[in-house]
């Protein structure tokens, strides 16, 4: 049971912004957090992006921040209070915009700094005064160290994603960053896992946290329907083509394990008649952001990515996800499916297995609990093996699968590294932790990836995952071949392929 944002008495400026936002009652992790955090306590949440955290900590932050709120132009007016912490540029900057969207009726001012952008438009914000300031650490740093950002009146700060930023070596940053800060504050620690390390820094920085967890580790959603296709490299790339066709699908999400092969894969696809953009830890922040904009808009038909370049993004209702490469780690594909099926809507999550990838299977086998299936796809005669489709003739447009197979390897180094744009400082690509169960049950409006996809007509028709159990199998599509066993196929995909055809 989920209760009703009236019921919080905020101020009326904040319940009106939850208003346009349209959300219509509390999600679980909101329902415990707001309460706590507006008596100023700290607080240790176990909580995912995805959860409706971001408005669980910033709605009851800046209701006690209304105290301070005032027009005056001077900056000294406008002190740094509360300070949220983010590991990664997408995340600083997805929290950073919903933070303004809560905070627009207010006079309270919040800005974000991230690394791999110019300093010098981030200094004239921070020069301006700020009462939230949203910041990557690496970057944090930086402009302590240009004495462009002050932190000795802040009264609140928030660790979020705190389990990732110690998986990509963050601590000392944070730990230089909270020595600056006020000992008199209230902090609050958001992560996917209390880990030891989590522990140890709560209990370094946390004074009598009240802890708030509000869902299972390891949930899939039950509205996105998994299908694991035992494909060759070779074959990958037509795969999607296929199941893009059969299934009616105008957007997706493609991962792969490597930035080399997210770059190689999107020039193929592009050249094969799909429109795409790629997300990797090599673009620049504003290739990235533009590549989002893009595929929000609908300008875009597959979004490559990486894990790290995806992280935490917070992009709703994409019909299917593929995992082009199975994921090193078990929790990336936790993560990774849990992009479709989102708020309540069905989706399709495609991996494509290969040989090699038995043991990772078998991780992920063990991880969701659940048995999986190995399935072959069946490929349309008329689209013999090793034809590219030109141009634009896309399945999209034309209603027909583009067909192209020139064989590329795709297999990169085991971890990504991600450059944070700051002094040379490398960061190693974070685990990515656990995708929970929870889902807001009502579609939300977020402007920064509003309205991004046409409903495809197959998620009209087929409520995917729970639908595709209780029909009979070839109603589901007439491409795909009954599921063999797991260790079956495995000895099957190490030959090449020739069912297919
Ligand atoms: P977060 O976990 O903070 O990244 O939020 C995920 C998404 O859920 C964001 O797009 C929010 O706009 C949305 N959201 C947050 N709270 C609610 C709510 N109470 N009802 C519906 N959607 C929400």
């Amino acid at each position: 049971m989920t209760s009703s944002f009236s019921n919080l008495s905020l101020a009326e400026p904040l319940a009106r912004a939850v208003a346009e936002m349209g959300y219509e009652s509390m999600t679980p992790i909101q329902e415990q957090a707001i309460p706590v955090v507006l008596t100023g306590q700290d607080v240790m949440g176990a909580a995912q992006t995805g959860t409706g955290k971001t408005a669980a900590f910033s709605l009851p932050l800046l209701q006690r921040l209304l105290k301070h709120e005032n027009s005056s132009t001077s900056p000294a007016r406008h002190p740094v209070r509360a300070l949220v912490l983010l590991p990664t540029r997408e995340l600083a900057d997805q929290v950073a915009q919903q933070i303004a969207l809560y905070a627009k009726h207010t006079k309270l001012r919040s800005t974000v700094v991230f690394g791999g952008m110019d300093m010098k438009p981030q200094t004239l914000e921070l020069k301006k005064g700020v009462e939230v300031l949203v910041a990557t650490p690496g970057r944090l740093l930086d402009h302590i160290e240009a004495k462009n950002a002050v932190l000795n009146q802040v009264e609140y700060v928030v660790l979020d994603e705190a389990d990732r930023m110690l998986d990509i070596g963050f601590l000392p940053d944070l730990q230089r960053i909270l020595s600056y800060l006020p000992k008199q504050r209230t902090t609050l620690l958001f992560s996917a896992t209390f880990s030891p390390e989590i522990k140890r820094l709560a209990g370094s920085y946390l004074q009598n946290p009240i802890t708030i967890e509000v869902a299972r580790p390891n949930e899939t959603a039950s509205t996105v329907e998994q299908r694991f296709y035992s494909a060759n490299d070779d074959d990958k790339r037509r795969a999607i083509h296929q199941v893009l066709k059969t299934r009616g699908i105008k957007q997706a999400f493609i991962f792969v394990n490597s930035k080399l092969g997210c770059a190689r894969l999107a020039r193929s696809l592009e050249r094969e008649g799909l429109k795409t953009a790629a997300l990797h830890g090599d673009k620049s922040q504003d290739e990235r952001l533009k590549a989002l904009e893009a595929f929000k808009k609908g300008e875009v038909d597959l979004l490559v990515c990486t894990d790290v370049a995806a992280r935490g993004l917070d992009i709703k209702d994409v019909p299917a996800v593929f995992n082009f490469d199975v994921p090193f780690n078990a929790e990336d594909y936790v993560h990774r499916i849990g992009r479709t099926g989102r708020a309540g809507a069905s989706g399709l999550a495609v991996t494509l297995v290969s040989g090699s990838d038995a043991r990772l299977v078998a991780d992920i086998e063990k991880l969701i609990k659940k048995k999986i299936d190995l399935e072959a796809v069946e490929y349309d005669e008329d689209q013999p093996r090793g034809r590219i489709n030109d141009g634009r003739r896309a399945w999209r447009e034309a209603g027909e699968t583009g067909d192209g197979r020139d064989a590329f390897g795709t297999s990169g180094p085991r971890r990504e590294r991600d450059r944070d744009h700051r002094s040379g400082r490398e960061s190693r690509e974070p685990r990515e932790p656990q995708h929970r169960g929870f889902r807001p049950a009502a579609i939300s409006r977020d402007p920064f990836f509003e309205k991004p996809y046409e409903a495809s007509a197959a998620s009209d028709a087929a409520p995917a995952w729970e639908a595709a159990k209780a029909v009979p199998r070839s109603s589901i599509s007439a491409n795909i071949k009954p599921k063999r066993k797991v260790a079956a196929l495995f000895k099957a995909a190490a030959q090449p392929e020739t069912s297919a055809q």
